[in-house]
């Protein structure tokens, strides 16, 4: 059941990457998120609907609004991390506090089937099975997809998290 690949696969790879924005106007930063992402060797193929979701750990900010999109890539994981770093950069991401308001947050959920720990890159995401914003999203495109090192999958994982308001916005 602990089905890994290796870090230099030159596959391609199917991809899972949150979107979560809470700062100016969220539905364009989500937009302007995946149209940056978009490129020959990070190719979108679904994406969820959007959902309005309560704040974690600091409640005194505004709602966040998340997607989660599938994509395919060719880049190894360290590639794509930084991609999505430069990308919250360019947006004017500011990490002012831990768990705080930000224009844009991008994180990778699942890389294939891989597991790896390395100092500032974990995958599978070390919080996604406790977060109802990334899995209700992310429910929608792979209800059936396993976590690689636990083997439950994400219809699973999301019946165990229901305390978190979460509101479905588009389809
Ligand atoms: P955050 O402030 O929550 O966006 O955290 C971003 C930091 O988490 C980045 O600097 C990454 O080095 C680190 N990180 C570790 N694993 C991941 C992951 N799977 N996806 C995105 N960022 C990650």
């Amino acid at each position: 059941m602990f089905s890994k690949q290796s870090c230099f696969d030159t596959t391609l790879k199917t991809v899972y990457i949150a979107l979560g924005s809470n700062l100016g106007d969220r539905v364009a930063n989500l937009l302007q998120a995946r149209e940056r992402m978009q490129s020959s060797n990070l190719r979108l193929t679904r994406a969820s609907s959007v959902y309005e979701t309560e704040p974690r750990g600091l409640l005194d900010q505004p709602w966040f609004l998340n997607q989660v999109i599938e994509a395919e890539t060719t880049l190894f994981p360290r590639q794509l991390l930084a991609r999505l770093l430069k990308i919250e950069q360019e947006m004017g991401r500011q990490r002012l506090l831990p768990n705080g308001p930000r224009v844009i947050d991008l994180d990778i959920l699942l890389f294939g089937n891989m597991v790896m720990h390395l100092p500032g890159l974990e995958v599978p995401h070390p919080r996604m099975a406790e977060r109802r914003f990334v899995l209700e999203p992310l429910a929608e495109l792979a209800p059936a997809i396993r976590h690689p090192r636990t083997g439950r999958s994400v219809r699973e994982m999301l019946t165990e998290v229901t305390d978190q308001p979460v509101r479905r916005l588009t389809s």
